[in-house]
């Protein structure tokens, strides 16, 4: 068996059994990204000389018969939207394409100070906006189910990394699904947890009251251990509260699948008549049946704010991205040109012009205009009140109901060369936005690859701070899909 497909919990027991070492583990992973990644493109930056430095420091630790953390010796994928120390950080940005980073972000030192191994960092629409990765400087990350097809986005070299080995565990960020879409479209399990749990300190904000970094792994199990690690209050990031609720642990040796007994599902009645792919439909249809069928109760439910969903986000995330982005001015960040300039006006003009891509323009153009004096109370202002409007009426869903329950995406994972226009991109949105606009942990779960290989995606959402509830939902709907 090559030891590149195993869980990372298998590899941890592997570990500690002595059935390899985790230089030997290290050594297979980097084979395998040299074999694999030509084609799939996920990384952008490898960190081969420091993670075969740290794996021999673990075999070292291991051999002392030290107590060591779950992830010791894991080999992890970052988005490179994440600072990891001394390692370039380029946000998938021309912008910030020789940027290195003079510090470690908090998840970051939480994984290295558990003896996680990080082998690099991976691709991501430019400044995680985009759910294709076609908007990163560096290219497409192609999907590993399909290579004809996107891995999806924002962070989908964080998904294609897991799909096809070249990472066992991977740590994404999610605005508005990018965890959770790609691993839709890739297979994989994504996890979002709630706002708050998981310190931003050290990751690129895109929009602060939105972004929360997340974990993208093969099974739900490995995701559990990574959102463990990396939870916490963060006095750096006055946003962290932390999540006692990430550290409870499951018994995986139990009936799992007996979790789902009794557990309420809503299904938002806007969803039941959107244009949903064929393939789509009839996953979700199965996973309605087989949740019944394992006791769970699933019912539809009126929201009436969700109609207002994309337009709010788009209105109150693309604010807040443009006074995040203000701060590529090419003095003190950012790709300054190399032509010829009068003035600091002039030289910010056409620095910023040659840094960042259309989608990134195109949002701090929409930003700046919505947050003017002008119009802020008609558009900002107003998509405030909304978001509170659709705060309200979903806590009103939770109080009778445990879990949100949807497809992933509507859609497959798409051709590469596909036309879409910005209007149906930005509604494929739909299903995974309700959890960053009220701050809830959300999960996407993989169905088994239909006759085509790809993959549909299972989305439970659930009560802010609630996470072991989704959790334990989760892996009995993971297990049942193994029976
Ligand atoms: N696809 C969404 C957007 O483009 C979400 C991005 C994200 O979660 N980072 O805004």
């Amino acid at each position: 068996m090559n030891l590149f497909e195993l869980k990372a919990w298998e590899i941890a027991n592997g570990l500690r059994n002595k059935d390899f070492s985790c230089e030997e583990i290290t050594k297979n992973y980097f084979e395998k990204i040299k074999e694999v990644d030509k084609d799939i493109n996920a990384y952008i930056s490898l960190m081969e000389e420091e993670a075969t430095k740290r794996a021999k420091e673990v075999d070292e630790k291991f051999k002392n018969r030290e107590e060591l953390s779950e992830i010791a010796g894991i080999p992890i994928s970052v988005k490179d939207n994440i600072s990891v120390k001394n390692v370039r950080m380029t946000c998938g940005s021309r912008m910030l394409e020789n940027y290195v980073s003079p510090y470690d972000a908090t998840l970051v030192k939480k994984i290295k100070e558990n003896d996680g191994i990080i082998l690099g960092k991976v691709n991501l629409d430019e400044f995680a906006m985009g759910q294709s990765t076609r908007t990163s400087y560096f290219g497409v990350t192609k999907n590993p189910l399909d290579l004809t097809r996107v891995s999806g986005g924002s962070s989908g070299g964080s998904a294609a990394s897991i799909a096809s080995n070249q990472a066992a565990i991977s740590i994404g960020t999610d605005t508005g699904g990018s965890v959770r879409q790609p691993s839709s479209f890739c297979g994989t399990v994504g996890f979002k947890p709630t706002y708050g749990s998981v310190s931003r300190y050290g990751v690129a904000s895109m929009a602060n009251t939105f972004d929360q970094p997340g974990v993208i792994a093969s099974d739900v199990r490995d995701v559990i251990t990574m959102a463990n690690i990396i939870e916490g209050r963060d006095k750096r990031d006055a946003t962290s509260v932390g999540n006692p609720d990430l550290k409870y642990e499951f018994n995986y040796d139990t009936d799992l699948e007996e979790n789902l007994k009794g557990v309420k599902f809503a299904i938002p009645s806007s969803f039941l008549e959107m244009d949903l792919d064929k393939e789509v439909k009839s996953e979700f249809d199965k996973a309605i049946n087989i949740l019944k069928a394992n006791g769970a109760i699933v019912e539809p439910y009126k929201i009436d704010s969700l109609k207002y969903l994309i337009e709010t986000y788009n209105i109150l995330v693309n604010g807040e991205i443009s006074s995040n982005m203000a701060r590529f001015d090419s003095v003190r960040y950012g790709h300054r040109t190399d032509k010829e300039f009068k003035d600091i006006e002039e030289m910010y003009k056409i620095s910023r012009g040659e840094g960042f891509g259309d989608e990134v323009k195109r949002r701090i153009m929409i930003g700046t205009h919505i947050l003017s004096l002008d119009f802020a109370k008609d558009y900002y202002e107003k998509a405030q009140k909304v978001r509170g409007l659709i705060i309200k009426e979903m806590d009103e869903l939770y109080k009778s109901f445990d879990i949100m329950l949807c497809p992933t995406a509507p859609c497959l994972s798409l051709k590469i060369d596909s036309e879409m226009s910005l209007t149906e991109i930005y509604q494929s949105d739909l299903f995974t936005i309700p959890a960053n606009m009220i701050g809830s942990p959300s999960i996407s779960l993989p169905m088994p690859l239909g006759e085509n290989g790809l993959s549909v995606g299972i989305e439970f959402t659930g009560k802010r701070f609630k996470d072991k509830d989704l959790l334990s939902a989760a892996l009995g709907f993971e297990r049942s899909l193994q029976k």
